[in-house]
């Protein structure tokens, strides 16, 4: 089988290796479609401060069971899967009380350890996720992100009926939007600088779009909610930027959740979280529970991730879907590998 491996940042290597062979534990799974991240993307240019090389990149994916070990009896061969791509020690605080998460040991696959970019990839059997037969491989290695989006929806403590802000228009910014809507938000509004993406964004089901280049978000936010704004933002750009934004146009008394990753110290106005008794609170990862809800919102139409698909390469092309995903970021969202 091919396996790629990023041996230094921008050069990936391919090599024909045996096929992998699952311990009495794992799963061995064929590979069928696996998503580029923005994450992957600053492995590929040596800017993701948590990952070294060599590294087998991929981790949003979805694939078929080739074999099972000994000791798994609940997944079969056949079954069309995808993955939770974290691994967790089990034991630290966080994992002791449900939140694994944030394990202080965690190590997800295509950063700390070796992901999928390969035609066979063993898991272990407690990661595999089963999809239902009407998600196809395309929408299933977009449960990942999705997941993504839901946690951070319940981070955010959105209530039925409740309007959100998300800031960022990329594939986590949509799919937390669509998140927000198939979990009861009324209304959802949806910033970014690129006006491709928030076509996007309103096609799927963003009821605002707002260009920050070229609006005002504070007016855009009061003719669309009236003096009461809204009850939730989501910041999913990680930069200093957008974060003061979240802090300027919460509504007193609401909750922004940061699900974007910023890099160095950024500059803030913390003092109106005081004054305007605001939370802000962080959003990593996902748990199983927000895989299973975010399959049950692609399967029943409340996410649609396909529309989000803007390239696809085929495996052996696969320098070439990092730098269309690098170079041509305004005309991508997301750049899907198909085995
Ligand atoms: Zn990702
Ligand atoms: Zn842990």
């Amino acid at each position: 089988m091919l396996q790629a491996t990023m041996v230094e940042p921008g050069r990936i290597q391919f090599d024909e290796v045996p096929r992998p062979e699952a311990g009495v534990d794992e799963v061995v799974i064929e590979v069928k479609a696996c998503g580029i991240c923005g994450s992957d993307v600053h492995v590929w240019k040596g800017e993701h401060p948590f990952t070294s090389y060599p590294i087998i990149q991929g981790h949003e994916f979805s694939g078929v069971v080739d074999s099972v070990g000994t000791n798994v009896d609940s997944i079969n061969p056949g079954a069309k899967v995808t993955i939770e791509p974290s691994l967790v020690c089990g034991t630290c605080h966080p994992c002791r009380h449900g939140r694994y998460n944030i394990c202080d040991n965690l190590k997800v696959m295509g950063f700390q350890a070796d992901g999928c970019h390969r035609n066979f990839f063993a898991v272990p059997q407690q990661k595999v996720v089963p999809l239902p037969p009407e998600i196809s491989f395309e929408p299933g290695a977009m449960v990942e992100p999705a997941a993504v989006g839901v946690h951070a929806v319940k981070r955010s403590g959105l209530k039925a009926g409740g309007r959100v802000l998300v800031l960022g228009a990329g594939p986590i910014g949509i799919l937390t939007m669509q998140a927000a809507k198939g979990m009861g938000a009324s209304e959802v509004m949806i910033t970014d600088v690129v006006n491709f993406r928030l076509e996007t964004a309103r096609r799927v089901g963003a009821d605002y779009t707002v260009n920050v280049a070229e609006e005002d978000l504070f007016d855009s936010i009061k003719g669309a909610f009236g003096r009461d704004g809204l009850d939730v933002v989501i910041e999913c750009v990680g930069s200093e930027q957008a974060l003061e934004t979240a802090i300027q146009v919460a509504r007193k008394g609401s909750r922004i959740v940061v699900v974007g990753v910023v890099g160095g110290r950024p500059r803030l106005s913390l003092g109106l979280l005081q004054d305007r008794e605001l939370e802000m609170i962080g959003s990593l990862m996902y748990m199983r529970e927000d895989f299973e809800l975010a399959i049950d919102l692609i399967r029943t139409g409340r996410i649609n991730p396909v529309q989000l698909i803007t390239r696809r390469f085929e495996f052996e092309h696969l320098p070439e879907a990092y730098r269309e995903a690098d170079e041509r970021k305004g005309q991508n969202l997301k750049v899907m590998v198909i085995f």
